[in-house]
């Protein structure tokens, strides 16, 4: 079974630099200071592109290149630690693998990015009608949406 937030088994609870360290270690992977501040960075930076990651960790690491946060950050999306988002018209983005199936709104005038709580929380969390010889593994929900801010400025235009 999969950890899930709030579960005494998550990377979430207790000490995040002990958990985090495990969870690297539990996933085969060595427990280095790059792959922990990319992971900081992360948490610190939800949904940010491979530059937004880049700054934030520059604080930690400063002279840390792009290419070596996008190598570490591959690791981390392989290992299952990090949630790697390819959503229409925008960059990847990346957020901390929480294992709880949430889907994303995306305002279309300005890309800002929330997130949904899934329904049921476990993937798939919708199946198709129609048969489909294929095992469903993942629905993946992607909202367009207008974000309030946008809606405002979008209505003085009109
Ligand atoms: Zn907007
Ligand atoms: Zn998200």
């Amino acid at each position: 079974m999969k950890a899930a937030a709030g579960d005494p088994q998550s990377p979430f609870a207790g000490d995040p630099l002990t958990n985090w360290s495990q969870a690297l270690r539990a996933a085969g992977l060595r427990v280095t200071r790059q792959r922990l501040a990319v992971i900081d960075a992360v948490i610190r930076k939800p949904h940010g592109t491979i530059e937004d990651i880049h700054d934030e960790v520059r604080s930690d690491l400063p002279r840390i290149t792009i290419q070596s946060v996008y190598f570490v950050m591959n690791s981390l999306v392989t290992a299952g630690i990090v949630r790697k988002l390819e959503l229409p018209g925008s960059p990847a983005r990346y957020e901390v693998e929480g294992h709880d199936n949430h889907h994303h709104a995306i305002c279309r005038f300005c890309g800002r990015i929330e997130d949904v709580a899934c329904v049921t929380g476990t993937a798939p969390c919708l199946r198709p009608e129609a048969h489909v010889d294929m095992t469903i593994e993942v629905a993946e929900v992607i909202f367009t949406a207008v974000c309030h801010e946008c809606a405002t400025t979008q209505q003085a235009r009109v």
